[in-house]
């Protein structure tokens, strides 16, 4: 536990730099968000397994890069990863698109259309530059929040372990450089990754059943290292959408040709 935490540490203090020493906040250019993207994922990936083979790992990839390609940035260098860790459920993504969904999410995404629910959160995340726009440090407080529920699941969420955990992240909360995305952030993405989902031809009454499962997980985590806003105000924003969404979806030339 030690060597994870100091492990956790290191990485987190990495990331805190990596986080506040980029241009100007709402003067970055796509190519900087490329580069910082490309810059965490690889601290990421020297620190978390993950899976080029299978099944999931296959409609991670065939999923993301449908959404992506009706998402209209070209210019962003999309990349997905699949983190083989079942015991969490969550996903992220860094500047530039490069989305990490962990295995533990298809204990609630059940199909192509529920897991589009998900990269398509995600992937409205990155085009809306939110882990950029606001404060650079919020991308990384989510990012250093994923690392350490790798961390809490890689150790078996025992009581003290998760407290441990738990009063590192506070303690960077209360020094305002950890702090998970805005409420209204995810609400945001959530609204974008609806249209974007129904564009690329995946059912959006996915993304109900998706968050609704979500929901009522009763996973516990606490809510300042959860980037997840109330259940009941996502499916209300979400179900008030739905009429665009399903208008979008019947008319996507992709949903034949999946
Ligand atoms: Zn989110």
């Amino acid at each position: 536990m030690k060597k994870l935490l100091k492990s956790t540490l290191f990485g987190l203090s990495i990331l805190v730099l990596s986080g506040c020493t980029n241009a100007p906040l709402g003067k970055i250019s796509p190519q900087q968000e490329n580069s910082i993207g490309a810059q965490q994922e690889r601290q990421i990936l020297s620190k978390v397994r993950t899976v080029h083979s299978g099944k999931l790992y296959r409609a991670v990839v065939d999923v993301g890069s449908r959404i992506a390609r009706v998402s209209g940035r070209r210019d962003f260098r999309w990349r997905y990863h699949l983190v083989n860790n079942p015991k969490v459920a969550n996903a992220f993504v860094l500047p530039g698109g490069k989305v990490f969904v962990f295995s533990g999410i298809f204990r609630y995404a059940a199909n192509e259309d529920e897991l589009a629910a998900v990269i398509g959160h995600e992937v409205a995340h990155a085009l809306r530059s939110h882990g950029i726009v606001g404060a650079q440090r919020k991308q990384t407080a989510g990012l250093v929040g994923a690392l350490l529920q790798v961390g809490m699941g890689a150790a078996g969420i025992d009581p003290n372990t998760a407290k441990t955990v738990n009063n590192i992240y506070k303690y960077g909360a209360t020094y305002g450089y950890l702090r998970p995305h805005s409420r209204e952030h995810e609400l945001e993405a959530d609204s974008i990754g609806l249209m974007l989902m129904a564009k690329a031809g995946y059912d959006p009454r996915a993304a109900l059943s998706f968050w609704y499962k979500f929901g009522r997980s009763g996973q516990r985590i606490p809510e300042y290292i959860s980037t997840h806003p109330d259940p009941g105000h996502r499916i209300a924003n979400l179900k008030r959408l739905m009429p665009k969404a399903l208008a979008i979806y019947r008319n996507s030339p992709y949903r034949r040709h999946r």
